[in-house]
């Protein structure tokens, strides 16, 4: 485990008191050429690097006015400076959001305004050098991409945008992160983030299949590549194997069961999750949600839905019909995507699910919102249905939940501390301590509440959740989703 010393957690977090460079020396490892071709970049750094960079920076700004906005328009307020849970848990400054932006601004301002050119150094202007590119490459993989800086941000200036164009410029010059690149490239290959092979998620699914009848005497299938099937479903890889994922896959597999409704994964597209996102890469991105449309005109399905990862659906909420659309050959009913939660909750309504609450009564709850649903997507037809539509499932499933400290939840809610390309083993310093303003709030309803699980609906707050808890003396399996509730309680008919 990481070798800090554990800090007093508090229901929220104090601001620390800053510790320069603290976290300079972390880095994610670089990835070599035959990771960065496939996705088409340079295997290692080009010939003239730092020209290419600042012309990279240039094409990126004209070609997403938000970033242009965002490097113009910061006032220097201070507003989002104690507000990034890497600040908070490491006291680096250079993890301050305002901070972070400006090793990416800095740049900016020298090539591109007229201060910068003429009066570099009045102005904080840099050049671009090796030192820079190593800082970038450090600190800008220490952001999970999460945006809560944004919304306390007068101006609404996203980090998270800066840190996706600073990685896709050092993607661009052939400086790349082995993990997020690595996992691209098996989705091409492979069709999933995990580089499952076809034998081994039909061997999953079959197993999950005699696992679900043994213990409900109920006969729930777990399709593949089933054509005609009216729901393709595109879940997180992790919940092909992991735990707890996998028993939020057999939660799925029961709605649609008892819903009556025909559904399918697909091997061509085994995957909801889309790192091409976290990287900042539109191209990488494209590529891989177009496989999500390959796979339902293949299988000539009439619904797409996504399982529980909290990128997989902002992606798919906010960009999917861009990357990949139009989806008009599905059914003009339903929403192109929708997500399981939303499934689960019409059914819910609708009186087709029932539910036994009493088979979660050994557990009291907690739910964290995790940041790509709470701060990039929506649910429903409801306002803020990504944040009610969850805990209206939660609470028809158990009978004890209580909520986390207001300014934790919701739209403010803490990164889980792995998001965005971080949930890699060679970032576990900082995995671990930007979980601690979550770890606070959890302990907090532990000790007051006897809080025993908290549930989330994303496989990398699931994993990261799992890995870290113990460090902070909770049990791993602490950690859950909220189709594991549902799984547990919901009341199955003896349906072929
Ligand atoms: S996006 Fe999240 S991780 Fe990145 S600087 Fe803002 S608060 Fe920190
Ligand atoms: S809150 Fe916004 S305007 Fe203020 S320093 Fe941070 S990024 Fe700049």
């Amino acid at each position: 485990m990481v070798d800090f010393e554990k800090p007093e957690l508090r229901e929220t977090p104090v601001v620390p008191s800053i510790k320069p460079g603290v976290m300079s020396h972390l880095a994610s490892h670089v990835a070599k050429p035959k990771i960065q071709e496939p996705l088409g970049y340079p295997g290692e750094l080009v010939d003239n690097w730092e020209q290419a960079a600042v012309d990279k920076l240039g094409e990126l700004k004209g070609k997403y006015r938000s970033l242009q906005v965002f490097l113009d328009s910061c006032v220097f307020c201070g507003a989002c400076t104690d507000k990034c849970h890497y600040f908070l848990g490491s006291a680096d400054p250079k993890n301050m959001p305002v901070a972070r932006q400006e090793l990416l601004r800095s740049v900016y301002r020298r090539y591109y305004t007229l201060p910068g050119k003429w009066f570099p150094k009045l102005v904080g202007a840099r050049d671009m050098n090796r030192e820079v590119l190593d800082e970038w490459y450090s600190y800008f993989y220490q952001c999970s991409e999460c945006r809560r800086c944004a919304v306390f941000c007068p101006l609404g200036i996203d980090t998270a945008e800066i840190a996706m164009a600073a990685r896709e410029i050092m993607d661009s010059v052939g400086r790349g992160q082995k993990y997020s690149n690595e996992v691209i490239g098996k989705v091409f290959k492979f069709g999933n983030n995990l580089g499952l092979a076809v034998r081994a998620v039909a061997d999953t699914l079959a197993s999950l299949e005699e696992d679900v009848e043994e213990e409900t005497g109920v006969k729930v299938r777990f399709p593949l590549d089933e054509e005609g099937a009216e729901v393709l479903l595109m879940a997180p890889s992790a919940d092909f194997f992991a735990e707890p994922h996998v028993d939020g896959l057999i939660g799925y597999g029961k709605v649609f069961h008892q819903a009556g409704i025909s559904w399918t994964f697909s091997s061509h597209a085994a995957e909801g999750g889309n790192f091409g996102l976290f990287i900042g890469s539109y191209d990488n991105m494209r590529r891989v949600a177009v496989r999500v449309r390959e796979a339902a005109l293949d299988l000539g399905v009439k619904r797409i839905v996504f399982g529980e990862c909290g990128h997989a659906w902002r992606v798919a909420y906010s960009f999917l019909n861009t990357l990949a659309g139009p989806f008009d050959f599905l059914d003009p009913r339903y929403p192109v995507p929708q997500h399981i939660c939303e499934v689960t909750y019409d059914l819910m309504k609708r009186g087709v699910l029932k539910f036994d609450k009493s088979q979660n009564d050994h557990m009291v709850l907690t739910f964290h919102d995790s940041c790509n649903v709470a701060r990039a997507s929506g649910m429903g037809d409801l306002a803020d249905g990504q944040f009610t539509i969850p805990r209206e499932i939660i609470k028809a499933t158990c009978n004890h939940f209580v909520e986390m400290s207001p300014s934790t939840i919701r739209g403010a809610t803490f990164c889980c501390g792995a998001g965005g390309g971080t949930l890699t083993d060679e970032l576990m310093e900082i995995r671990t301590r930007g979980a601690v303003p979550r770890m606070g709030a959890l302990q907090h309803v532990t000790d007051k509440h006897g809080v025993t699980h908290m549930v989330s609906i994303c496989a990398i707050c699931k994993s990261q959740f799992s890995k870290i808890m113990p460090y902070f003396d909770f049990d791993a399996e602490m950690s859950m989703g909220v189709h594991q509730l549902v799984s547990n309680a919901i009341i199955l008919d003896k349906r072929d």
